[in-house]
């Protein structure tokens, strides 16, 4: 049903004179006219024109208790009722920063025992960038401040998070990066791995690129290695299980921290409540945001193990980094609640026991059968899928990234949101999916790759 309280054409008309969009080419953006999105019940968005759209991206990474809780918004109600903003600086506290990083630190790995709020992942990830070289010169290792990434990575938008990542066409319009940041093999087998080659011993050559970049700068003057466990923007890439292990050995001989990049993977996207559980590893800083408050309000969290929090305690010295809204009250009121619910529905369990065993299963049974699938993979509820020319020699469809976005365009117009990267489909759907959702959308997926495939078939 349309929604009358919304005129299309009038708002976009109004959207293309004056609302600059995030991550957009302007001049094609003007030409199609932005599709408005104006309501959200469940897995459900619905555009203005009454359209219903299955979401397979929980909004960007993060609704993961899905739309329209009224939870939530009574909690953000309330909090700015009683007290809609007070900072942190000058030796004062609100109750609900406080009261969340306790939370936190209870569903965090043992390690973890301090939080520093922001409104950004990319936020965070600066305030991760500049505690880390904080902590070396407290240790009196001023020059250990190389920090070393991944080509491919994405750790945001800010020039810290853009420096951070490794996607080359944010660095040419960085136009300088921040220095001293290096960028190693990303571990994606599927496309980096050599013919015959085993993921056990991809994995190992991957991370031993760390080892090569140690090697190469000197250990004295290597701060820590950043990594998102699974590479979400860059095409939802899954390391081979010999990957992390092998990167905390490396990290730990050269007394390198390690930081992981959780701000998909944070609050149960893995079946854990972090990935770093999931794969076993233990990081001195963990960085998330997204679905700490199911998307509802804009909140971060960089979350500090022992040692750092440690030498920040003891040495003391004032470490000049903030934000105006660290730890705002109402976005912490709502990230506290949001965690409950996400407890007291038991959502992290189902994805571990139940939704994310069945969605690999489909994916397998359904997906990765199709002639245009080149493999398909998941951890929890979040998966990627090949779309290739040749599932033999794993070729694609020319220009690259064209036959991903055929599907995704079909699969849009056939009510499920999924996202291109490339030529790889991703999605992260709402933690609230079933089985049931599940099967719906792969029903509007097998839609759109078979629609695609009739389209590309004089490719072949
Ligand atoms: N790190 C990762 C792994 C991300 O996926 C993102 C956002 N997609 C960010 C950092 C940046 O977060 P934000 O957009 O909230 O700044």
């Amino acid at each position: 049903m349309t929604n009358h309280k919304y005129k299309l054409q009038e708002l976009q008309q109004l959207d293309a004179a004056h609302y600059l969009h995030p991550f957009t080419d302007h001049k094609e953006l003007r030409n199609a006219g932005s599709r408005m999105i104006v309501r959200g019940e469940g897995p459900f968005i619905y555009d203005s024109e009454g359209t219903e759209i299955l979401d397979a991206m929980a909004g960007l990474w993060c609704v993961n208790i899905g739309y329209g809780r009224d939870e939530l918004a009574d909690v953000a109600a309330e909090q700015m009722r009683e007290m809609p903003y007070y900072n942190s600086f000058f030796k004062c506290a609100t109750p609900s920063p406080v009261q969340l990083s306790a939370k936190i630190a209870e569903i965090a790995p043992p390690n973890i025992e301090q939080v520093f709020f922001g409104s950004s992942g990319s936020e965070s990830n600066d305030t991760a960038l500049r505690l880390v070289r904080h902590y070396w010169a407290l240790e009196g290792k001023p020059e250990k401040n190389i920090i070393i990434s991944r080509q491919n990575a994405y750790h945001g938008s800010t020039v810290a998070g853009a420096s951070l990542g490794g996607m080359s066409h944010m660095h040419k319009q960085l136009g300088g990066a921040v220095p001293n940041i290096v960028h190693v093999m990303a571990p994606y087998a599927y496309e980096l791995a050599e013919p015959g080659e085993s993921d056990e011993a991809f994995g190992l050559r991957a991370a031993r690129t760390i080892e090569d970049a140690i090697l190469a700068a000197g250990a004295d003057k290597v701060a820590a290695f950043i990594g998102e466990p699974i590479m979400g923007a860059g095409g939802v890439k899954i390391p081979p299980a010999s990957y992390w292990p092998e990167v905390q050995r490396i990290c730990k001989k050269y007394d390198i921290l390690l930081m992981l990049d959780e701000v998909i993977t944070g609050y149960g996207r893995t079946g854990e409540w972090f990935a770093a559980t999931t794969f076993g590893i233990e990081a001195d800083t963990i960085t998330t945001a997204k679905a700490l408050t199911s998307g509802y309000q804009p909140l971060s969290a960089l979350l500090v193990g022992e040692r750092i929090a440690k030498t920040l305690v003891e040495k003391g010295g004032e470490f000049y980094h903030g934000y105006t809204y660290s730890g705002h009250p109402v976005c912490c009121a709502v990230g506290l609640k949001n965690i409950e619910i996400i407890e007291e529905e038991g959502l992290v369990d189902r994805v571990r026991n139940d939704t994310g065993p069945y969605l690999a299963e489909q994916l397998a049974k359904r997906i990765a059968v199709h002639p245009l699938v080149g493999e398909t993979r998941s951890v929890g509820l979040m998966g990627g899928i090949e779309i290739v020319k040749d599932k033999a020699d794993r070729s694609r469809f020319q220009p690259g990234g064209s036959a991903a976005t055929k599907v995704r365009d079909h699969a849009i117009a056939n009510g499920l949101m999924i996202r291109a990267t490339d030529d790889t489909l991703i999605m992260s759907p709402p933690l609230i999916w079933t089985r049931e959702t599940i099967d719906l959308a792969f029903d509007r997926l097998l839609v759109a790759l078979d629609l695609a495939e009739a389209e590309l078939a004089s490719q072949r």
